[in-house]
């Protein structure tokens, strides 16, 4: 299955439970605009490279389109429109006044310097500026792009459009960014282990938790919940995964990546294992985030996990998906898993407007209040109409982008 096909899938299903109207199924399902634009961008030792850059508009009938931009070697037109279809059901889920977007631009992060980068961000804009906006479409850090990149973007648009922060989120915080944005989506998928575990009925002192991925995402997570006393056993990144029984001393790996350039290669403190083991590891929860399609038909039968959290987009494919709920391993699906850091940059967007800076204490709280009430709205609907985490999380979201498009008189 091609990429924006799983989220199709994951979107009948749960219109199926809802019984959608063929109009709305049609309506929501296709996106409102797809750019493709020609980026002519000289590299440093003088050649001219044409890159194609993307950005998919899927919905805003609840509000100015939102979703991060991606700088990576696969981006497709394919990806980035199943990736904006994610996002119209994530705001959703998370009930935030957006709707959904996202955006890539196909270039290998690895190989390029920082000046072509900055290179490319200001070309990006140049060609997308009067289609995005504090009120249209507003871009955020993804995959190989972060808050430097951000700022080049805000300085490019606001030679267009003058001072406008809000037209990004994802800023430094000397840009106008927020406290809390860079470990929101990790603390975030930390904040929801410990309410599933909950509502499995198992202990979140002791649970243990193997995480791939020790990026931004996977780093915080982990040391959220080692902080709730979980044991994570496990992590890993591109250098391989990392094993230790007794777990491991998060604080002291978060160091050690640091001083070694952002990897673990070498990490002394655990048994090194292969990145397929970490996944098949016999643990309480098993947290991938790093890439997607990492769980698929080959190894879903020997994941041991009692749980998944999703914090990377996509991670289990929709085929071992049925797999592991024939197998009954829940799954937090990543429309609601990873829907932290979207929530904060809500946070970030309205302190822009209101031209009033957040403290940490008020964006843990509201993040902490916001995620908790999605969880518990998707988790008592899944009980209730006896659905999966994922299919009751796509309900929750487009029974109300279905009620807003209603409401707006764009269907009866
Ligand atoms: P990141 O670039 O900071 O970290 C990615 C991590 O994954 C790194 O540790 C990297 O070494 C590792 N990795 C890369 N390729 C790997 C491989 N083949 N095998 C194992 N590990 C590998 O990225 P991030 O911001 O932490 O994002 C991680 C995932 O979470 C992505 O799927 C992203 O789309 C998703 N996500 C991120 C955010 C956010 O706010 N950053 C929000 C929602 C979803």
């Amino acid at each position: 299955m091609q990429a924006f096909e799983a989220v199709q899938h994951y979107f009948n299903t749960a219109a199926d439970e809802l019984e959608l109207s063929e109009e709305l199924r049609t309506l929501l399902s296709t996106p409102e605009r797809e750019i493709t634009v020609q980026l002519p961008v000289e590299m440093d030792d003088g050649r001219l490279v044409s890159l194609l850059g993307y950005r998919v508009q899927h919905n805003r009938v609840r509000g100015p389109m939102k979703g991060g931009l991606r700088y990576h070697h696969e981006v497709d037109l394919d990806e980035v429109r199943s990736l904006a279809s994610l996002m119209t059901w994530k705001t959703a889920v998370v009930n935030i006044p957006f709707g959904g977007a996202k955006g890539g631009v196909t270039v290998d992060n690895r190989a390029i310097s920082p000046r072509e980068k900055e290179r490319i961000t200001r070309k990006f804009v140049d060609e997308i500026h009067e289609l995005i906006g504090p009120d249209k479409d507003i871009p955020a850090p993804d995959m190989g792009t972060d808050h430097e990149v951000m700022a080049w973007f805000v300085n490019q648009y606001n030679k267009y459009a003058g001072f406008n922060p809000a037209v990004v989120t994802g800023k430094p915080v000397e840009h106008y960014g927020i406290p809390g944005r860079e470990e929101a989506t990790g603390r975030g998928v930390g904040i929801l282990t410990i309410k599933s575990l909950g509502r499995l009925g198992c202990k979140a002192r002791g649970a243990t938790v193997a995480i791939q991925g020790f990026g931004n995402v996977g780093s915080h997570a982990a040391k959220f919940l080692s902080e709730a006393e979980c044991k994570v056993v496990a992590v890993s990144d591109l250098s391989g995964g990392y094993y230790n029984p007794e777990g491991l001393d998060i604080m002291e790996a978060v160091r050690y990546a640091r001083e070694h350039g952002n990897s673990l290669a070498g990490y002394p403190g655990a048994e090194a294992i292969t990145n397929h083991d970490l996944l098949e590891l016999d643990v309480t929860v098993l947290i991938p985030a790093a890439l997607g399609g990492v769980i698929h038909t080959e190894n879903a039968d020997r994941i041991r996990a009692k749980l998944i959290v999703e914090a990377a987009n996509s991670p289990v494919r929709p085929e071992a998906d049925e797999i592991l709920a024939q197998r009954d391993v829940a799954i937090l699906p990543d429309v609601l898993a990873n829907a932290g850091g979207v929530t904060v940059s809500y946070f970030e967007w309205a302190q822009n407007r209101q031209f009033y800076q957040w403290n940490l204490n008020r964006v843990r709280g509201e993040l902490d209040h916001l995620l908790s009430t999605a969880f518990e709205q998707v988790w008592d609907l899944s009980a209730e109409r006896n659905v999966t985490l994922r299919t009751a999380a796509f309900m929750v979201g487009i029974q109300r982008v279905a009620r807003a498009a209603k409401l707006a008189g764009l269907t009866s």
